[in-house]
């Protein structure tokens, strides 16, 4: 790509354990490509003279957890033509929007902090970024899969908009012909989550976690009638169900069920 065509690019990383970024930065057969094909203008945990401007696409990983972040977050969403959020984390809440328990967030916040003081940063509950800014595309994952990211990321810097899957993680999972925990009573998630993964847990044995985020037009409340049948209980259903999923799930879960 011609110098002057190429796209100015910044990675931003929220609230989150930066294992987007990292599997960005560990892709070494694709990091010089990646780094070649744009003008990379910000990524912190990557290079140290980044700056503040103008960018063609931002890209954007974990969650928003304190008012600081939220400003952050708006004034890069101002600065970008293109706002793209990778991982769980961002597209998600991740495991810090579970809303665990039935108390509202204050009371949960103390019973871990007590009564700290924040000097630096103004905590919020934690939310995907969708909830602050408007969001173009979503990447998911926890982390996000390499060969995904830079299918997707090629398509973007061509002013293309990438697809990807919107099947569950059982469409793979049979693909790979293993056989379902869910049938043998095991809590597994894969109907309720979007592929991409090629049903890696599952193919070792393990139940899906719902890593991926909910697919689109989940089944929430079958799979729900069906772990009842099964004998699990709704405490245990409910805990799974919100562990990875943060308000992707918590939404149709309320509405449904009405269960929270
Ligand atoms: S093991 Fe899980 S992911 Fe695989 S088919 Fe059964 S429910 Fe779906
Ligand atoms: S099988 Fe489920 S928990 Fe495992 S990586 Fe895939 S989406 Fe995540």
């Amino acid at each position: 790509m011609l110098e002057n065509q190429k796209k100015d690019v910044g990675l931003y990383g929220f609230t989150g354990c930066n294992g987007d970024q990292l599997t960005i930065i560990h892709s070494e057969d694709k990091l010089l490509d990646f780094w070649q094909s744009v003008h990379i203008k910000s990524f912190s945990l990557a290079k140290s003279d980044n700056d503040d401007s103008d960018l063609d696409i931002a890209l954007v990983e974990g969650s928003i957890s304190n008012q600081e972040q939220a400003e952050h977050m708006k004034e890069i969403r101002k600065r970008s033509k293109k706002l793209i959020a990778i991982g769980n984390c961002a597209c998600y809440g991740g495991v810090q929007a579970m809303e665990l328990g039935s108390k509202g967030w204050d009371q949960r916040f103390r019973k871990v902090y007590g009564d700290a003081f924040f000097e630096l940063r103004t905590p919020i509950e934690s939310k995907p970024i969708d909830v602050f800014v408007d969001v173009d595309f979503y990447i998911p994952g926890c982390p996000i899969n390499a060969d995904q990211f830079f299918y997707c990321f090629a398509h973007l810097i061509q002013d293309h908009v990438p697809t990807i899957p919107d099947h569950p993680v059982c469409a793979e999972c049979r693909w790979r012909e293993n056989d379902c925990l869910l049938l043998k009573g095991i809590l597994c998630l894969g109907p309720l989550t979007a592929s991409g993964c090629n049903a890696v847990c599952p193919s070792h044995n393990l139940p899906c976690l719902g890593c991926w985020g909910p697919v689109e037009e989940a089944n929430v409340s079958s799979e729900f009638n069906l772990l009842k049948e099964k004998g699990l209980t709704q405490e245990e259903i409910k805990r799974r169900f919100r562990m990875h999923n943060g308000s992707g799930i918590i939404k149709p879960l309320k509405k449904i069920l009405g269960v929270l």
